[in-house]
């Protein structure tokens, strides 16, 4: 697939667009492959209610390398669903080591939905409640830096974020851009 300012070009027909979005699922970490379970097209392990492997009782996996389905619809590879599934694994263990087995099966609860879009703006939807805007976007980065574990990490985060924010610099990047030339 190629782009330039007049749209795409897909399997050797050019899409005309001004904006390209380009999306992309998650897929598991192939280390999960070396277990040899059962996975779905994603290479997540198709577990239990209990988030462990058919007939493996004491092996677990959650997050990314879980395919957890709930009243019949897989559930997201999000943040907070790999959260909760570590969260419940965790508990499930430590019954499990004072001799009790867990009172019920992993359920996902959906706390919301939020977005960043561009600089000071986020969206968030949260059952029929719905805000955008600064203090949204505030709201968002406060959430996210609370929800790390270890000070030491919000801290760091937090100070990355700060720097980067009234710097305009990154002190990493996934995507280099070509150096810009001025006219
Ligand atoms: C670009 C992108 C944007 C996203 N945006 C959002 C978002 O806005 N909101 C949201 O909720 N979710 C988002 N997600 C999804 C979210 O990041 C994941 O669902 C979540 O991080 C899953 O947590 P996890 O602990 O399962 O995996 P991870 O967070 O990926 O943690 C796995 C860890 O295992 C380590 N690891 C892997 N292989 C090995 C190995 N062989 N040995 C030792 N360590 C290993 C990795 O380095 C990593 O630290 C996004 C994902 C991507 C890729």
């Amino acid at each position: 697939m190629s782009k330039d300012e007049q749209g795409v070009v897909a399997g050797g027909k050019r899409i005309p667009s001004a904006t390209v979005l380009w999306t992309a699922g998650v897929a598991a970490s192939p280390i999960v492959k070396m277990f040899g379970a059962d996975t779905d097209r994603a290479g997540r392990v198709i577990v239990g209610p209990c988030l462990d492997v058919p007939g493996v009782p004491d092996v677990f996996f959650v997050g990314d390398t879980a395919s957890v389905v709930q009243n019949g619809r897989p559930e997201p590879g999000v943040a907070q669903a790999a959260i909760q599934q570590g969260r419940y694994v965790g508990r499930l263990i430590c019954a499990r080591l004072e001799g009790r087995e867990p009172k019920r099966p992993f359920r996902y609860s959906n706390k919301g939905n939020m977005a960043v879009v561009g600089r000071n703006f986020a969206i968030l939807e949260a059952g029929p409640f719905r805000m955008s805007g600064f203090l949204t976007w505030l709201i968002w980065a406060f959430i996210h830096v609370a929800s790390l574990p270890q000070l030491q990490n919000r801290l760091r985060v937090e100070f990355q974020s700060l720097w980067s924010y009234f710097t305009g610099q990154r002190s990493s990047r996934l995507i280099s851009e070509p150096p810009r030339t001025v006219d």
